[in-house]
């Protein structure tokens, strides 16, 4: 085997971007605005800063600025764990005997585990530039909580956490990780918020949702002095500042010479998917190049390919502004058998318009086959991958066994968003042979598209 090809591309730290990319900036048909629940008419500036800091909703609605400078505090933070190696999984190639070419861009490489980290420090960096005293937020596997910890303990800012109830039981040491670097850490559904007191009425014994712990996270922000929202995906901002995957994972390609046929990343919220594919799809845009973008989700929340895009609440709650996005609806609750993460019950919205305009395509697999290959690619590439990043690996696994029939040799890259050292309880179930898929019904979904609010 041909190997001039390092096993890791390293960047030097001279090379990490200095801007972050907006691909809005290059989308004709721009992604639909998001709208104030009470009007119904596209959210200002002025009304998201009640909920969001003033710098971060500036960037939620821009999208015709394509580069935002980042700023050199934040830099400084990304140099302890970035630039982040793009890695040649020659011995995954090996194993499957194929043709293709596999990169994976690795993102686990910070105590955090994940890239929920890139975003983390931003909207940490912004807070405290404006003067305020702390940040609150929801977290469903705990990875954003973690990451938002360690950028706010790293900027001296308050952080709580409102975590889904049955990860919060699930996952002690994730809740652990979050207090060691100063968070406060409370399980969701609440008796602390008026919403939370509400969901426990309604659904007694709940082991919460995604959607429900955001509307918890946003009223205790907007009900304390000096205190902010911050959300670690869906949001473009999110994507905005996930960028710097994809950017790095081009300039290492590019500095190689060699050209991606594909782009595979998992899809929970969009954003990891939506910040490695932004310089791709950007170059798709201004019609420089083509490449096959594809989003894996799981089949047990399949928001793109069963969903329906149009305008819906972000949390259960129905505080938010309303998006438009693939979505299963807010009152979408997953399966409890469901393990793997990527729960949420819509789609960036970005991700959603580049969705609907071809530029991505979207695969949906069942969990037990996302673990099988999670286990493979462990045991021969060595990084225990997080659930949801394994996802993309089940997918790249299957692309490059489809170049193995043909012989082509095409280079397939995929974010590897991060580590699954938290995630034993799921692999245990996997190991013990006690893993079952889950596939919502037709009837399922109608009840959650039932929820969807009224609009146009
Ligand atoms: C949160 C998370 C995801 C999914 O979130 P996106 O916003 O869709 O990127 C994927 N992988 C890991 C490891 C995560 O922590």
């Amino acid at each position: 085997m041909d190997k001039k090809i390092p096993y890791k591309i390293y960047l030097d730290e001279q090379e990490m971007p200095k801007q972050w990319y907006n691909v809005r900036a290059d989308m004709k048909k721009k992604p639909a605005p998001i709208l104030n629940p009470a009007t119904l008419k596209p959210v200002t500036v002025e009304e998201l800063e009640p909920i969001f800091c003033t710098e971060l909703a500036k960037q939620e609605l821009d999208d015709t600025t394509a580069y935002f400078d980042i700023p050199e505090e934040i830099r400084n933070f990304y140099r302890m764990y970035r630039p982040s190696p793009l890695v040649r999984a020659y011995c995954l190639e090996e194993k499957l005997q194929t043709s293709a070419h596999i990169y994976y861009k690795f993102e686990g490489n910070n105590t955090s585990g994940s890239h929920k980290l890139n975003s983390a420090i931003a909207q940490a960096y912004y807070a405290k530039k404006q003067g305020l005293k702390g940040v609150t937020t929801e977290t469903g596997a705990g990875q954003w909580g973690t990451a938002l910890s360690m950028a706010c303990s790293y900027f001296d800012l308050d952080c709580h956490v409102y975590m889904v109830k049955c990860s919060y039981e699930q996952k002690p040491f994730r809740r652990e990780v979050m207090r060691t670097y100063g968070a406060q850490v409370t399980p969701s559904p609440s008796m602390n918020t008026e919403v939370g007191r509400k969901i426990n009425k309604e659904f007694p014994g709940t082991t919460g949702s995604l959607g429900c712990a955001i509307s918890e996270a946003v009223e205790a922000a907007t009900t304390h002095e000096g205190y902010r929202y911050v959300l670690g995906s869906v949001l473009s901002q999110v994507l905005l500042h996930q960028s710097v995957i994809g950017l790095e994972a081009k300039s290492a390609l590019d500095k190689y010479g060699i050209k991606a046929d594909m782009v595979i990343g998992c899809a929970g919220g969009g954003s990891n998917l939506g910040g490695l594919i932004s310089p791709f799809a950007g170059e798709m845009l201004r019609g420089e190049a083509d490449y096959k973008l594809i989003a894996v989700e799981p089949a047990s929340c399949p928001s793109l390919t069963r969903g329906k895009y149009a305008y819906d609440f972000c949390d259960t709650g129905k505080v938010c502004p309303l998006a438009k996005m693939y979505t299963l609806g807010s009152g979408f609750i997953p399966s409890a058998n469901h393990a793997g993460g990527l729960r949420y019950h819509g789609m960036s919205s970005v991700v959603s318009e580049l969705y609907d305009q071809g530029l991505i395509e979207a695969r949906s697999v069942e969990q037990t086959e996302v673990f099988k290959a999670a286990e493979t690619f462990a045991r021969i590439e060595g990084i225990l991958p997080a659930p949801e990043s394994s996802h993309a690996i089940k997918v790249a696994m299957d692309e490059a066994l489809k170049c193995k029939e043909t012989g082509e040799e095409k280079n397939i890259v995929f974010g590897l968003t991060g580590t699954g050292y938290f995630d034993m309880v799921a692999y245990q179930k996997y190991n013990d042979g006690e893993m079952g898929d889950f596939i919502p019904s037709d009837e399922d979904l109608a009840k959650s598209f039932a929820t969807l609010p009224k609009v146009d």
